[in-house]
C-alpha cells in the first residue's frame, strides 16, 4: 500500500495517516510532501508550515494552537498543540442555520414488540427491577433459576434480566441530585424491551423506597399490579421466611409475568418506531472519518424515516456546540442545549475538573490529541438533520428526529442513560476496540478500523474502515448500517455481544452526594 493520509477538510492543514503499522521517516506521498519522522497509524502530520502560535486545524475547525513551529512533515501531537478555550456558552448562534428537512424515506419496516403506551420492543424481557444493590445477588441467584426452570417453557421470552444498579440506599435521596438516578432506573423499569413494566424486588429498609421509584398511581408510572397485587417483592416481609421463600416469592411472580410476555408476538412496525442512541468509546483519530460519519449518514436515514435519534455525551459535544445550537430547530432548543452543556461545566468544576479530563491514554494512543479533536469527531455521529429537541440526563425522549439526550461519555454511564431515555437499538462506534453491550437492547459495534474489524472478527459487527482505502464509500456503510439496524431490530440477526451474552452493568449517573 502506497504512503496514504485523509484530509476531511480543505481548510485542514494535517492529515491522518492511513497506512497499517504507520510510515517510517522519509515516507513520500503523491504531492511531494515527505515525513520528516516516522508516524503512527491514525495520527496527524503537518500537510504546511505551521508557525508557533497558529492555529492547527482539522475538520475545517480549531483543534489547537501550536506551540513551536511544525515543519510539513512533522507528526503533529498533545504536546505540539495548546488546547484553546471552549465556546463561550453566552454568545452561541441560536437556530440561525437550521437545515431544511430532507425528502422522506418511507417504506422501511422492523419486526417488533409493540406496548399499549404506542411504544416498541425490539426484545422481549422478562426484567426484575430492585430498588436497592442489597438485594441484587439475591435476584441474579433468581434469575439463574428462572432462566433454567422456568424460562424453557415460555418460548417467545427472550430473556430475563436482573436490573440492578449501585444506587438505593446510603444517598442522599432528597438532593437535587437524585433525582437523575431515580428517573433513570424508573424509565428503565418500564422499558418498551420490558413490555412496558417489571417485577420488583425491594429489601425494605432502603433509601429509594417501592413508591419512589414508582410514584403516583395514574402518573403512568404507579407500581405495577398484577391481580390487584402490587407485582412485588420485600425480603423483609414478615410472611417471608428463609432464603427459599424469598426467591420462591421472586419466582412465582417471574412465571405471572412470563406468561403474558409469551403472549407477545413480533408484527411489522415503520422504521419510524426505531429510538437508536448513538455512542463512541475508545474513540481514535479515524472514528471521525470513518465510522462516526458513516453512522451519522445512517442517522440521516432514520430522521428522514420519521424515527428518534439520539446522540449523548457532553463532554464531546462541549466543544463542537457552536456547530450544533446553529443547526436547532428553534431558538428554544438551542437554549436546552445550552443549559445542558452550562449544568455539566459546573458539575465539573464542582469536583474540580474540567473538560481536559474525557480523552483517555486509548483515546491519545488512537492519534487524537485533545478533547477539541475528539469532540470534533464524535459528533459526526450526529448526521446533518435539525436538531428537534434536547432531553435532560435520565429523561424519556418523546420527540421524533434528532435528540441531545444529556449523559456522561462514560461508555456504560451513557448506555445506561440512553436506555432510561428509550433506547431500543444502540450503535456503537470504536477505534481502540471495546466488547460492550447491553442486556435491554442490543448493540451494534461498529470499528474505524478495518485492522480491528479483522482482529476482533467476532465482536465488531460493522467494518467502517474501508471507507479510509477507498473499498467503501460514507454513504455504503451508512446504508449497511441502517439495513442491519433494521435486521438486528427484528429480531433476525443477532450482534456479537447478543450471541456471547456480553451485557455491561447499569450504572446510573449520580450527581448526587452518598452518605
Ligand atoms: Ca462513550
Amino acid at each position: 500500500m502506497k504512503p496514504l493520509y485523509v484530509r476531511v477538510h480543505a481548510r485542514d492543514n494535517v492529515g491522518i495517516i492511513v497506512n497499517p503499522g504507520g510510515l517510517p521517516a522519509g515516507a513520500s506521498f503523491d504531492g511531494g510532501l515527505a515525513l520528516r519522522e516516522s508516524i503512527p497509524q491514525s495520527h496527524k502530520v503537518a500537510l504546511h508550515l505551521i508557525a508557533a502560535g497558529a492555529p492547527v486545524v482539522r475538520y475545517g475547525e480549531v483543534i489547537g494552537l501550536a506551540t513551536r513551529a511544525i515543519e510539513p512533515g512533522d507528526w503533529v501531537r498533545e504536546d505540539t498543540l495548546e488546547l484553546p478555550a471552549p465556546p463561550a456558552l453566552d454568545a452561541l448562534p441560536l437556530a440561525t442555520a437550521t437545515p431544511p428537512p430532507q425528502p422522506p424515506l418511507d417504506g422501511y419496516t422492523f419486526d417488533g414488540y409493540r406496548n399499549a403506551d404506542g411504544s416498541v420492543g425490539t426484545k422481549n424481557i422478562l426484567g426484575i427491577t430492585t430498588t436497592v444493590q442489597c438485594v441484587a445477588p439475591t435476584v441474579e441467584f433468581a434469575v439463574r433459576r428462572i432462566k433454567c426452570e422456568i424460562l424453557p417453557r415460555y418460548p417467545n421470552v427472550d430473556d430475563v434480566t436482573a436490573i440492578t444498579h449501585g444506587y438505593g440506599c446510603g444517598v442522599a435521596i432528597d438532593a437535587p441530585g437524585a433525582a437523575i438516578p431515580i428517573r433513570t432506573l424508573r424509565n428503565i423499569s418500564t422499558h418498551a424491551n420490558l413490555g412496558g413494566w417489571p417485577v420488583v424486588v425491594s429489601l425494605g429498609c432502603e433509601k429509594m423506597q417501592p413508591q419512589r421509584l414508582f410514584p403516583a398511581p395514574g402518573s403512568g408510572a404507579a407500581l405495577p399490579v398484577l391481580d390487584g397485587e402490587p407485582h412485588i417483592v420485600r425480603m423483609q416481609d414478615q410472611e417471608l421466611t428463609g432464603f427459599g421463600g424469598i426467591t420462591g416469592s421472586i419466582m412465582r411472580l417471574a412465571e405471572l409475568r412470563l406468561e403474558e410476555l409469551n403472549r407477545r408476538s413480533r408484527t411489522p412496525c415503520p422504521a419510524s418506531d426505531l429510538v437508536v442512541g448513538l455512542q463512541c468509546g475508545g474513540s481514535d483519530a479515524f472514528s471521525g472519518v470513518t465510522c462516526n460519519p458513516a453512522v451519522g449518514f445512517a442517522a440521516d436515514l432514520l430522521v428522514r424515516a420519521g424515527a428518534t435519534v439520539m446522540f449523548s455525551e457532553v463532554t464531546e459535544v462541549r466543544d463542537a456546540v457552536h456547530l450544533l445550537t446553529r443547526r436547532a430547530a428553534t431558538p428554544e432548543v438551542a437554549l436546552a442545549l445550552i443549559a445542558e452543556m452550562r449544568w455539566y461545566d459546573e458539575y465539573l468544576a464542582r469536583g474540580s475538573a474540567d473538560r481536559s479530563a474525557n480523552p483517555t491514554p486509548g483515546n491519545k494512543r488512537g492519534g487524537l490529541s485533545n478533547i477539541v479533536e475528539k469532540a470534533l469527531g464524535s459528533v459526526a455521529k450526529a448526521g446533518t438533520s435539525a436538531l428537534a429537541a434536547v432531553a435532560p440526563s435520565g429523561e424519556r425522549v418523546t420527540a421524533k428526529g434528532l435528540v441531545f439526550a444529556a449523559t456522561p461519555a462514560s461508555d456504560f454511564i451513557c448506555g445506561t442513560q440512553q436506555l432510561a431515555a428509550g433506547m431500543n437499538l444502540h450503535v456503537f462506534t470504536t477505534g481502540e476496540g471495546s466488547p460492550y453491550g447491553l442486556a435491554l437492547a442490543p448493540v451494534i459495534k461498529v470499528s474505524s478500523r478495518t485492522a480491528l474489524a479483522e482482529r476482533w472478527h467476532d465482536l465488531i459487527d460493522v467494518d467502517a474502515g474501508r471507507i479510509a482505502t477507498g473499498g467503501a464509500t460514507i454513504e455504503d456503510i451508512g446504508w449497511e448500517i441502517f439495513r442491519l439496524m433494521l435486521d438486528v431490530a427484528s429480531g433476525r440477526k443477532k450482534t456479537w455481544s447478543d450471541r456471547w451474552g456480553l451485557h455491561n452493568a447499569l450504572v446510573p449517573f449520580n450527581p448526587g452526594p452518598v452518605t
